[in-house]
């Protein structure tokens, strides 16, 4: 299998100013090509640098596509880079400094001297064209005394310019290298939540091994946890049918820890069931400070099973809401099952779900502590006490979640009742 390497150039990037946005991209175009990306290399404004970062790649990339420092000002050196990494000539090409100047008098501007130097190119390269800028790409095969060639393309920095170059030019060339779009890379994810990502590896022992196919990785992001399986084949039908066994598997060993698939989120998985129960739920919230509420209120259509919200403080305590049904000592397993009775009954809803107050800073900073969450439905009430520890950065979200967590299960197991 043919491996490529991506470089991002520019300051802007390597000085953390600006997101490198086109490697993400460029990365699921080559995917998609059957081509396995196994470099990303982002490098400054800075002439060694550059000749340096396009010497590694062309010695161990078979496709190496760059992107920036393709201007005409000083700070753009990716053309010289290029030249200096090849051992090539810039030479100047009349035809395209023909094409600049025309794009400057079409505006009725006269051309800076600087726009020259992006007439430039390596010799022997091909130009890739630029239809809406004035910086032309390079296009360069360099040929290597152990291997077969590495095929170099440098394109704008700009992410329109370099999406339409790419769909134009480069993914038509690219088609023609021996290897690419011989097979394609499928990715599928899925989404569990409920388990720590050890223990869940332990439940997928085979699975998660280097070199398997098709390979199980396994990522985690504010404790929920992600596994990706990858297979490649001739056809994306192929590859998708590759990875059916193995979908089929987690399923099977994670049941219930698995709540939706790709981009899922749990309160679309919370939406979903309810919806297909036709039953609706209102929040009260005191730790989360109303991010649950936040979560299903941004699922679209959400009015056709999220009520309403209340969020509040201990001090606050529902603004009346609450002591008007007696809610006693706050914070209480007692007072925060009270509460989701409380909202449940306000809002005339099927479920109420509430959570309670966090931990004092004391005992949050000595790890120890314990928050309340609880759900009221027509059958009867559910609460759990929830350790209150981890990294202090996910702490809100992980909380939030875990409410979710307990009315999608709750679901789960009315719908296997019924
Ligand atoms: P131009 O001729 O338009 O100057 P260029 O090749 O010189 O093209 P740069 O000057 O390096 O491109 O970048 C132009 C702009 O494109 C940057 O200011 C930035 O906004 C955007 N850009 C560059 N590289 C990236 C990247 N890797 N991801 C996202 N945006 C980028």
């Amino acid at each position: 299998m043919i491996h490529a390497e991506i470089i991002s150039i520019g300051d802007e990037l390597s000085s953390g100013q600006r997101l490198d946005t086109n490697s993400q991209w460029l990365s699921q175009q080559l995917g998609d090509l059957g081509v396995r990306v196994l470099f990303h290399t982002t490098v400054g404004d800075e002439l060694e640098a550059n000749v340096q970062v396009f010497q590694t790649a062309l010695g161990r990339a078979d496709i190496v596509i760059a992107t920036g420092g393709l201007g005409p000002t000083a700070d753009d050196l990716t053309r010289e880079a290029v030249a200096g990494a090849t051992g090539k000539e810039l030479v100047l090409d009349e035809a395209v400094l023909g094409q600049i100047e025309s794009r400057f008098f079409r505006q009725a501007r006269s051309m800076p001297q600087s726009n020259r130097v992006q007439a430039m190119f390596p010799a022997g390269c091909q130009v890739i064209p630029n239809p809406h800028g004035t910086a032309p790409g390079i296009d360069v095969e360099v040929q290597r005394h152990d291997r077969g060639p590495s095929r170099l393309f440098a394109l704008p920095g700009v992410p329109a310019e370099m999406r339409e170059m790419w769909n134009a030019t480069v993914e038509p060339r690219l088609g023609e290298i021996p290897g690419v779009a011989e097979s394609v890379i499928v990715h599928r994810r899925i989404k569990c939540f409920g388990a720590g990502e050890s223990h869940l590896e332990q439940m997928l022992p085979d699975l998660i091994r280097r070199g398997r196919q098709p390979s199980v990785g396994i990522t985690v992001h504010k404790a929920t946890i992600t596994l990706r399986v990858t297979a490649a084949a001739p056809t994306r039908e192929e590859a998708v049918e590759q990875i059916q066994p193995t979908w089929a598997l987690i399923h099977e060993q994670l049941g219930q820890l698995v709540y939706g698939q790709e981009d899922d989120e749990l309160q679309h998985a919370v939406a979903q069931r309810l919806r297909a129960r036709g039953e609706n739920v209102a929040v009260a919230e005191c730790g989360t400070r109303g991010m649950v509420a936040q979560w299903l209120g941004n699922v679209p259509q959400q009015e056709d099973f999220f009520q309403g919200a209340v969020v509040c403080t201990p001090t606050s305590q529902g603004a009346g809401l609450f002591s008007e049904h007696g809610i006693p000592e706050f914070g209480s397993e007692n007072s925060v099952q009270a509460m989701a009775l409380a909202v449940r009954e306000h809002f005339g809803t099927d479920w109420g779900l509430a959570v309670g107050e966090f931990p004092s800073r004391e005992e949050q900073q000595q790890g120890s502590g314990e928050f309340c969450l609880a759900l009221a439905g027509d059958r009867q009430m559910e609460s759990r006490m929830r350790r209150f520890a981890g990294h202090p950065d996910i702490l809100l979200e992980r909380s939030a979640k875990q409410a979710l967590d307990l009315l999608r299960l709750r679901l789960l197991r009315e719908d296997a009742a019924d």
